[in-house]
């Protein structure tokens, strides 16, 4: 959801025109954290009518902007993360078609297009899994079950490793 500008107004709490004025209480009513600044202004405003602490206040909303802003760095920082991982991700699972590229252009498009439809499917077939499982699983296994999976699957992946070495190994030693 976009704050802006109604998070602006809200931090600077400067007058608004009747029609900011109704277009920020439309916000308001679909928003989750807006209405937090909203009813922290209005406190302040009371407080200011019983009892003026304007360093109070000030340092009150200094702290509220510092916090918006770290949020929204944070965001900032998270969101780069995930393109910088998805773009790793996606050359990950895009060398295979550069080196056949590399190899034989002509086959390009038909590979290129293959793996596309392939990749796409195995996305869609993957993340349907998944939320299939993130739905039901939580309803069946327990916490200890839970357990039980994770020294399971680390188990196989242990088993996997060391059969994984000895089948390297043996061509070695023969
Ligand atoms: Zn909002």
């Amino acid at each position: 959801m976009n704050h802006r500008p109604f998070e602006d107004w809200l931090l600077e709490d400067q007058p608004l025109t009747p029609e900011q004025e109704r277009d920020l209480q439309a916000h308001l009513r679909t928003c989750t954290s807006c209405p937090a600044i909203a009813e922290s202004n209005f406190a302040l405003h009371s407080m200011r009518m019983v009892r003026p602490a304007e360093g109070f206040t000030a340092r009150f909303q200094v702290r509220l902007i510092e916090n918006r802003k770290a949020a929204r760095s944070r965001q900032f920082i998270g969101t780069l993360i995930l393109i910088l991982a998805g773009l790793a991700f996606l050359y990950w699972l895009a060398g295979p078609v550069i080196q056949e590229a590399m190899r034989s252009p002509a086959q390009w498009i038909t590979t290129a297009v293959g793996y596309l439809v392939f990749m796409l499917t195995s996305i869609q077939a993957l993340s349907e899994v998944s939320r299939v499982f993130l739905h039901i699983l939580p309803d069946f296994v327990s916490p200890v079950g839970w357990f039980v999976i994770f020294l399971l699957v680390s188990g196989l992946g242990a088993l996997e490793a060391l059969s994984i070495r000895r089948f390297t190994r043996k061509p070695q030693g023969a």
